[in-house]
């Protein structure tokens, strides 16, 4: 069901008037993209001057607190490293135990709360979250795109890679809505790839394709199987932390050890930038000639040929090569099924990387398209395809509005996002809040907003005669699967002991498109204000659990810890008593991390290794009281 909304004026439009252009865009690591339909073929829209194609992921906080984002960001990396925010995605969706490397290597602040909710980077007093910050990226290539063809845009097809998981998609559609756009869908890169090259446009079509994907800074490897225009990816293998950059860190080292003294030269931060330029000049270069040479300084002259370079580049691309053996074996096909290979990435340029796949793969990888474009390109596509543009192709039966149950706080937790493919299924892992809980309610909701109170409630049902356990141990699965006739049934079940419920709704039931059409459209009117309201409970929900965990802490660890230690904890934890009453996020945000930052040394020190501290895992709103 396509549903045409007018952003402007907020009417839902009639059939013949949505020419609304749905864009493509590849959120990328290091750049993004965003490209569109233009007389039945895709291309990707350049910047204001007519000039760049690629928009760097980066953003700059100047001092006044404006955002800016792309070019004007990425030229304030090397003076103002602690303001300026690259690499975003891989933080998209993840919690601070997940990105705890990472985070060393960054100059900005990662905030470690001390539980499992999702990362946040300060920035000046504010905290933001990933998906706050994507947000910016995306409206910049929003405007883009708006200049480029003169009107507003509001609808977009978004990637993501293969290996994205559940929450890290919804931080990408969130992201999304953010920017004042209606995701219409998140596809994987190596699909979108796929389709720029026209695989999986013919209905009669039945192939497995691997997709290489060298970037800068990462590398996936993706086999599809694509069958009657369907895609399935079979398996993905990727190393987060290798890209061109590793090549050119090697070409550095190399004139390092070629040259005495230059090592020492290199103390002096401008000569070591430049060393690093020269390295990745050296090596495009080398993708198109037999030798190169340069001056660092004066006196001091770089030469790398293309033997020696290939040299270097091996150990990496060994590395590659060996997940792509992994990649197929967890697919359970052999080499030889392989029918096309597709290239995508910068680093694809390279022709040792050319040479060794097309040895290993025993063919000619395909790219003929830009390898920094194919990915906004197939997003183009797809997009062309949901608006309905290609008669040929079919439109598959898909849930119109998304589907979830209500959590702690009033929040909407979507298990089937909007525009979900039917039949489909879901679930995912929820807990409970109270100790000894033993029964638990679970309200099932239909819309985009992020609180539920805004959304359409389908029904609910209650999860008897749970053993009692302290919160936070109960592992309740909660699973949706929606037929092919859009009935929705919801199961719940406790993993430690077995209770089960469920409910069947039908979910279109006495709902029209119109108001469907007014409930999305209102989603995005009001996409800030629910998030900053959803940031605001969120933060508030996990203040209190620390509070409650820190009552625990202050007792068990009364022995170990000195007056003026508990003196202390209890003044901090008055603070964010204030906060809260406050409803002032990033006062809750500051003071949690005060209190985390002075009790963690001390829970270390008593052995207690944040046990207590952390409760995991999020729960579900306790409507039903305990029962002891
Ligand atoms: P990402 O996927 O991380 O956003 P890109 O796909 O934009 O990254 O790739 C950027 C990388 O491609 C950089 O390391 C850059 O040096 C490399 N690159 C660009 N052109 C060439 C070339 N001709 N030969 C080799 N590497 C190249
Ligand atoms: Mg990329």
């Amino acid at each position: 069901m396509k549903i045409p909304i007018d952003i402007k004026t907020g009417s839902v439009k009639k059939e013949s008037e949505n020419k609304d252009i749905i864009v493509g865009i590849d959120l990328g690591t290091t750049n993004s993209l965003v490209a569109i339909i233009e007389n039945d073929f895709p291309r990707v829209i350049k910047d204001e001057s007519g000039t760049e194609v690629l928009m760097p992921s980066v953003l700059f906080f100047d001092p006044e607190g404006k955002i800016i984002t792309g070019q004007e960001a990425k030229k304030q990396l090397t003076d103002y490293p602690s303001r300026t925010i690259k690499s975003v995605k891989r933080l998209m969706g993840k919690s601070y135990a997940d990105v705890k490397d990472f985070s060393t290597s960054t100059a900005y602040e990662i905030i470690d709360s001390g539980t499992d909710q999702l990362v946040k980077i300060k920035m000046d007093e504010n905290f933001y979250t990933p998906f706050e910050l994507s947000a910016e990226i995306l409206k910049s290539l929003k405007s883009r795109a708006e200049k480029y063809i003169g009107s507003k845009i509001s609808r977009a097809v978004i990637t993501v890679p293969a290996y994205f998981n559940d929450t890290q998609r919804q931080a990408t559609r969130d992201a999304g809505k953010l920017a004042g756009l209606d995701v219409l869908r998140i596809i994987n890169e190596p699909t979108a790839a796929s389709l720029a090259y026209g695989i999986g446009l013919k209905m009669d079509e039945n192939e497995i394709v691997a997709v290489y994907d060298l970037g800068g800074g990462t590398f996936d490897i993706s086999v599809l199987h694509i069958e009657n225009g369907i895609f399935e990816v079979l398996s993905t293998k990727g190393d987060t932390d290798l890209g061109g950059d590793d090549i050119d860190n090697d070409i550095l080292q190399y004139w390092i050890s070629q040259h005495a003294g230059l090592s020492e030269k290199l103390s002096d931060f401008y000569l070591y930038g430049k060393l690093l330029y020269l390295a990745e000049e050296a090596k495009i270069y080398l993708s198109q000639h037999e030798n190169y040479a340069a001056f660092l300084t004066e006196d001091l002259q770089l030469n790398l040929s293309k033997t020696e370079f290939f040299d270097i580049c091996k150990k990496w691309i060994d590395k590659t090569i060996n997940a792509c053996e992994s990649a197929l074996r967890d697919a359970k096909i052999s080499v030889k099924e392989i029918q096309k290979v597709i290239l995508v990435g910068g680093s694809t340029r390279n022709p040792y990387v050319k040479q060794r796949l097309s040895e290993f793969f025993g063919m000619t990888p395909h790219d003929a398209l830009n390898p920094d474009e194919a990915v906004a390109l197939g997003a183009a596509i797809q997009a062309d395809i949901l608006a309905g543009n290609r008669k040929d192709m079919l439109l598959l039966d898909v849930a119109p509005l998304s589907l979830g149950i209500e959590t702690v706080g009033g929040l909407m937790d979507v298990i089937i996002p909007r525009n979900s493919k039917i039949p489909h299924k879901a679930g995912r892992q929820y807990t409970t809040s109270v100790d000894g809980q033993k029964n638990l309610k679970i309200s099932v909701y239909q819309g985009e907003r992020d609180l539920v109170a805004n959304n359409r409630k389908l029904g609910e049902f209650i999860l008897k005669d749970i053993p009692p356990m302290p919160a936070g141990l109960p592992k309740i699965d909660i699973h949706f699967l929606i037929d092919a006739d859009g009935i929705l049934t919801v199961k719940a079940k406790e993993l430690r002991s077995d209770t089960e419920a469920r409910i069947e709704i039908n979910a279109s039931f006495g709902i029209s498109e119109e108001k469907m059409a007014e409930m999305l459209l209102e989603s995005i009117q009001h996409a800030k204000e629910d998030a900053d309201q959803k940031a605001l409970i969120e933060a508030t929900v996990e203040a209190q659990n620390v509070l409650l965990a820190t009552d625990k802490f202050l007792i068990q660890n009364k022995e170990t810890m000195t007056t003026t230690e508990s003196q202390k904890i209890k003044e901090m934890k008055a603070d964010v008593e204030k906060a809260i009453q406050s409803k002032n996020k990033n006062l809750i945000e500051s003071g949690l991390k005060s209190l985390n930052d002075f009790a963690a040394p001390i829970a270390q020190r008593s052995m207690d290794h944040l046990i207590s501290f952390s409760l995991k895992g999020k729960s579900l709103e306790n409507s039903s009281e305990p029962e002891h």
